[in-house]
């Protein structure tokens, strides 16, 4: 496959290669090194930009009112979106909107008035909630939370923890077991309101990330009406599944663009620096740790755009979008490991992005599935098992 950008997509890029270095960059240098958010006048002045370059909403169907881009322009825009301190996680403070939940499409038509379309104009927030206490990475067996049937709806009991952002949610997704006789086939998906009696945010679980980020959430006889059910009962796994699928594509293009910041910094301090003499850039010491920085960053590349094309035409993406995620989280993270390296003190400084991204990158080797996982993937598929 050929993955040389078009004359239309190069357009794009360089619109919003240009939109990160001109609007992103600059107002970085006047926040917190860990800031996740920008100030709102700046937020809403650069939202009205993103809309008139005809951008804005990036990651929502165009049935939804998104813009109409593929799924391989889209990944190289994200590649972009990611090349400043905060775009790891927080892709141009996302002024560019987003899809948020992907499940939610397949909301039925009261649920998408109520959470889909306040989510997609930016009105309400939500969380994903999945992981629990007793496991993360074999969620079909690990779920214990339960939810049984009662007065026409459903009871809650159990523990949810490291979920991204619920202290800040006014709603989130949960999966709970609905039938403790069968393993994926008994989880059911329910939207959870943020102030539903008998559902808390336990706490703020401190991470490599920053310290207001992921949190342990409880669900005590917490009552939901059966319209809170996503999709069917039981089917709750495939919804969880299939979002885990389709968001490795962007969570690789994002450490694939952090890993192009820092190259081009460690390039460009190599040739400046000077020791014992020489520039950094002569010596082939720096020069190997460069390569294999080129090296790491075209594969990732080209394996994330390989899966973004698959998933575009309809093919079956699920080995690709593992060999995706597990290439450019690990290649990434060495690349911005050398970046640190040949940057020398300077690299361990708050002054330079590096070692933000040095500790977000590391939790891309867990989240969203561990490498481990990723590669047991690969091997099914290699192996020609399947999952037991
Ligand atoms: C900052 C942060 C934010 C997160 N946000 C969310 C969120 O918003 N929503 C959500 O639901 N979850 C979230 N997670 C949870 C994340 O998805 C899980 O941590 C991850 O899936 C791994 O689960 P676990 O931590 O329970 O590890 P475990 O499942 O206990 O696995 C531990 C380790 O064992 C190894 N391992 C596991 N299985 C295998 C295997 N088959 N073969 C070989 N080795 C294996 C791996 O090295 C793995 O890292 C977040 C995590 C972090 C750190």
């Amino acid at each position: 496959m050929d993955f040389e950008p078009s004359s239309e997509q190069r357009m794009l890029i360089d619109q919003v290669r240009r939109f990160v270095r001109e609007e992103i960059i600059p107002l970085e240098a006047r926040l917190d090194p860990d800031a996740s958010e920008l100030a709102p006048d700046d937020h809403a002045r650069l939202v009205e930009k993103t809309k008139a370059m005809g951008l804005y909403g990036i990651d929502i169907p165009v049935e939804f009112g998104g813009p109409d881009i593929d799924l391989v322009t889209r990944t190289l825009l994200a590649i972009e979106m990611a090349q400043h301190r905060a775009g790891l996680y927080a892709p141009c403070y996302g002024v560019f909107g987003g899809a948020g939940l992907a499940q939610l499409f397949e909301a039925n038509d009261d649920q998408k008035e109520r959470y889909l379309y306040p989510t997609l104009r930016g009105e309400k927030k939500a969380f994903f909630g999945l992981t629990e206490p007793s496991g993360g990475s074999d969620p079909a067996r690990a779920i214990r939370t339960r939810a049984e049937r009662k007065d026409n709806g459903w009871v809650l009991n159990g523990a949810k923890i490291f979920i991204s952002g619920a202290d800040r949610a006014q709603y989130g997704i949960v999966f709970a077991r609905t039938d403790a006789s069968k393993g994926r086939g008994g989880i059911t998906c329910f939207i959870i309101d943020s102030g539903t009696p008998g559902f808390h945010v336990r706490r703020v679980v401190h991470t490599l990330r920053s310290s207001s980020y992921a949190t342990e959430l409880e669900f005590k006889d917490c009552w939901v009406s059966d319209h809170q059910v996503l999709g069917e009962v039981n089917k709750g796994f495939a919804v969880a599944n299939d979002r885990l699928t389709r968001q490795r594509i962007p969570y690789a293009a994002g450490c694939i663009g952090v890993a192009i910041a820092a190259h081009e910094m460690a390039v460009e301090w190599s040739k400046m620096r000077e020791t014992f003499g020489a520039r950094l850039s002569d010596r082939q010491a720096v020069q190997w740790m460069l390569v294999d920085n080129e090296i790491d960053i075209r594969t990732a590349r080209h394996f994330t755009l390989e899966a973004a094309e698959k998933a575009r035409r309809g093919l079956p993406f699920r080995t690709e979008a593992a060999i995706a995620k597990l290439t450019a989280s690990e290649g990434g993270g060495r690349v911005v490991d050398r970046s640190m390296q040949i940057h020398g003190g300077m690299g361990m400084t708050k002054d330079l992005p590096l070692e933000r991204w040095y500790r977000e990158m590391r939790i891309r080797r867990v989240g969203e599935g561990p490498s481990e996982v990723q590669r047991m993937l690969i091997a099914r598929e290699i192996l020609g098992t399947s999952a037991r």
